[in-house]
């Protein structure tokens, strides 16, 4: 039976259900991340972007969840919940929940009750913050109602403290520890995920913040000052034309093989210390987690680019033998990564992104420091 069978068949568990005979993922399953960030379309031919649930009709929300679940999806990522768009052009307006612990659980149960083909729900990816600066106050103001949506779901769950790109965005190192220390001590069981700006992936700061805690150290900053608590390190590649260009390396098969203008250079970097262990670095779960959102948002590529892209990253975790979660489409056969393509009238291969904005953050030109440790 296909899985938009069992759907109609089995109902919807909404709001205060159980679930029914879906199960609630475990923590390994949150760590297990398997997602759709922007690489889908939707019924309308709309891109889905799951941060705008909030202010979708509900016809439009189960369309989203039941096609991410359809592709392979297991996690959906949605936050931060201030009012109005959250990304220019999706065209739906969230309400504001910043102070709605109740709207937030609901959502999340919504999700959670939402079957996949794993066997359980679908598991909320929860950004806790939109970045932009001085972040503590409203840090302070959110978490506690966090805590109080969250209440017994945190094995379910996976939450992101730090938000949107935090560090090359408006954020210092120091909040960086701030919020991975507070939001730890509030909720010590939440299941803590991390997401860097373009090809960084470590919070410590490069050029050094004086008040910088890691006093721009890699390897420590998944070892202390709240970096220690962070379950799920979640990469962002590139944007651009370099995505898109496959890999001409000479010594791709070597370790670190990758010349250093490929995307594949930075990555590998990453991937051999944080889940290889590569230089005595703290051993994590990983995922490959947003890759070709920009471009997708703007019709720039389409859904098969999702698993072309997927696929070529898919090589360094294979030289390394480790295996890799991926938030931004699947490495599967295409087949089933365009399942759903429905490529809409205008769209246009990629263009020049540099000095535009993603995330409310200014993209910056140039490529981010290879790490030295
Ligand atoms: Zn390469």
């Amino acid at each position: 039976m296909r899985l938009a069978e069992a759907i109609l068949i089995g109902g919807h568990h909404t709001i205060g259900g159980g679930g029914g005979n879906i199960r609630r993922p475990t923590r390994a399953d949150v760590l297990n991340y398997r997602g759709h960030l922007c690489n889908q379309y939707d019924a309308l031919g709309k891109v889905i972007w799951t941060p705008a649930l909030p202010g979708c009709p509900s016809g439009v929300r189960k369309d989203w969840l039941s096609r991410i679940a359809g592709e392979g999806g297991s996690h959906v990522p949605f936050g931060s919940f201030e009012p109005g768009e959250t990304y220019p052009g999706i065209g739906y307006i969230n309400p504001d929940w910043t102070n709605d612990p109740a709207a937030i659980r609901g959502l999340m149960l919504e999700i959670l009750d939402t079957p996949t083909q794993y066997g359980h729900g679908l598991i909320p990816t929860v950004f806790l913050d939109g970045g932009g600066d001085n972040p503590r106050p409203k840090l302070d103001k959110f978490y506690p109602v966090m805590k109080e949506a969250g209440a017994d779901l945190w094995d379910s769950i996976l939450t992101v403290p730090c938000g949107w790109e935090p560090v090359v965005g408006a954020w210092r190192s120091s909040d960086v520890s701030y919020g991975l220390e507070k939001w730890h001590d509030m909720v010590p069981e939440a299941i803590i995920g991390y997401h860097g700006s373009p090809e960084r992936l470590v919070g410590s700061s490069n050029p050094l913040e004086e008040d910088d805690p890691w006093q721009g150290g890699e390897s420590i900053f998944y070892t202390e000052h709240g970096g220690q608590h962070i379950n799920l390190p979640m990469y962002q590649t590139p944007h651009g034309r370099e995505l898109y260009e496959p890999c001409t390396c000479p010594r791709a098969n070597e370790p670190f093989g990758h010349e250093d203008d490929c995307p594949l250079n930075r990555y590998e970097d990453y991937v051999s210390r944080i889940i290889a262990g590569f230089h005595g670095w703290k051993m994590l779960p990983f995922a490959l987690w947003e890759t070709i959102a920009y471009e997708f948002f703007r019709y720039q590529v389409g859904p098969e680019q999702a698993g072309i892209v997927a696929r070529r990253f898919k090589q360094v975790p294979d030289k390394w033998n480790v295996v890799t979660g991926y938030g931004n489409g699947l490495p599967a056969p295409t087949e089933l990564m365009t399942q759903y393509q429905m490529r809409p009238a205008g769209a246009r291969i990629w263009r020049s992104v540099e000095g535009t904005r993603h995330h409310g953050h200014i993209i910056r030109p140039g490529r981010a420091p290879k790490l030295t440790e």
